[in-house]
């Protein structure tokens, strides 16, 4: 059987099991010098034979059992063995096998790429670590324009995502939320002048971090997490009014509750006589509903910032004393971030993709029950086409990899 490696030649194939190919082989070249003190006044010192895994061949696992001269050194005393440029002995595995599951592992489970090549999930693992090791230093924090800042709740934990939002790439996946990781984050980017526009949620660590190390950028509140602070406000009042209904109103208001939150151009004739059948027997409903339409009128206008900052103040003293209470979070939230809420009407840039990208990182996330965090975000970060790995640097990485003696 042809192995097709250079520095390996076969003496003896098995058929075993009809599943495996044991391969017996030896190394072609033999040492010209010492591989510690580089003398030449060496002497053999037995053989060792050791299984290496290669890639699969007509769908059968190939191990290669590679018969290696030992020798021992007169100068120095070391022993070291024949050397096999094929081979890397970190994983036990042909260098073309440690590529292979490189190749392969980031977009398949651990275990199917395991069982496929006859080693352990333990081995793919760790070769996979050291793959994103070299891919993460490799990787190229570019610098978007406009820097989307969003969380995804993953492995038990919120985790921060960056996004270009020009471009809709996933730049970053960071493990947590605190601001000191948040800056560290941002000063992994290359050219921290580049980025002019930073969207990002109501969350003070994030504005904290992207003040401190980009001053000058422009921070602009996604749209989304302003209006749906509308939506919140209408389900604490639809939650309240439970008291006043009949068990069998509660339970169907509990099923229309998706009518009262959706905007009023997206229902149909039936859902808007649904919603108006609500609308007139409880005022409560009445006024929650229109209020949140007004405020999110607002944010879907052609309004300048001038204008949008007096529609607002507008809207906010038209607001029934009966329901003001459930639109105080809100209130105090646009207090909190008025520039940053308002700085909207002046760059209409929303964080859109994030939801796409989140999602994207779910179903990652998903297939790969039990994978660490680094894991997952290498998965996420240099499996996704569109994200800028220099294609030269993973093949010049792995020609790296082929590994001397210790
Ligand atoms: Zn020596």
């Amino acid at each position: 059987m042809l192995l097709n490696l250079p520095s390996i030649t076969v003496t003896r194939v098995e058929e075993q099991n009809g599943n495996d190919y044991p391969i017996y082989a030896v190394p072609n070249t033999e040492p010209q010098f010492c591989l510690e003190c580089l003398g030449t006044a060496f002497y053999g010192h037995g053989t060792k034979t050791h299984l290496y895994m290669d890639t699969p061949i007509h769908g059968r696992r190939v191990g290669v059992l590679l018969e290696r001269k030992r020798y021992k050194c007169r100068g120095c005393s070391k022993t070291f063995s024949q050397d096999c440029s094929d081979i890397n002995d970190n994983h036990r595995a042909t260098n073309r096998l440690v590529e292979y599951v490189e190749n392969n592992a980031l977009d398949r489970t651990f275990t199917s790429v395991a069982d496929e090549i006859g080693v352990t999930e333990g081995t793919v693992r760790k070769i996979v670590g050291s793959y994103i090791e070299k891919l993460e230093e490799k990787y190229q924090f570019e610098s978007p324009e406009i820097l989307g800042i969003d969380e995804v709740h993953l492995n038990r934990k919120m985790r921060l995502v960056f996004t270009n939002i020009g471009e809709n790439t996933i730049l970053d996946l960071i493990s947590s939320r605190k601001k000191q990781t948040v800056i560290n984050a941002l000063y992994r980017f290359k050219s921290l002048k580049k980025i002019k526009y930073v969207t990002m949620d109501m969350w003070r660590p994030y504005r904290d971090a992207v003040s401190a190390v980009l001053p000058l950028a422009v921070i602009v509140i996604d749209k989304f997490h302003v209006v749906k602070m509308a939506n919140e406000a209408v389900e604490k009042g639809r939650k309240d009014l439970r008291g006043q209904m009949t068990k069998d109103e509660v339970k169907q208001l509990k099923k229309d509750r998706f009518l009262m939150l959706r905007r009023r151009r997206d229902l149909d004739a039936s859902q808007e006589f649904l919603l108006s059948s609500w609308t007139e027997n409880y005022p409560l409903l009445h006024d929650l509903y229109h209020a949140k339409e007004r405020f999110y009128g607002i944010w879907d206008s052609n309004l300048t910032r001038k204008q949008a900052e007096t529609t607002y103040l507008d809207w906010k003293d038209s607001i029934p004393t009966s329901i003001r209470g459930y639109f105080a979070d809100l209130e105090k939230a646009i207090e909190n971030w008025h520039t940053e809420v308002f700085n909207y009407f002046d760059h209409k840039l929303t964080n859109d993709y994030t939801e796409s990208a989140n999602n994207h990182i779910k179903s990652i996330a998903r297939q790969g029950r039990g994978y660490s965090f680094e894991v997952l975000r290498a998965k996420v970060l240099f499996t996704n086409a569109k994200h800028k790995i220099k294609k030269k640097s993973f093949k010049s990485g792995i020609q790296e990899d082929v590994l001397g003696y210790g």
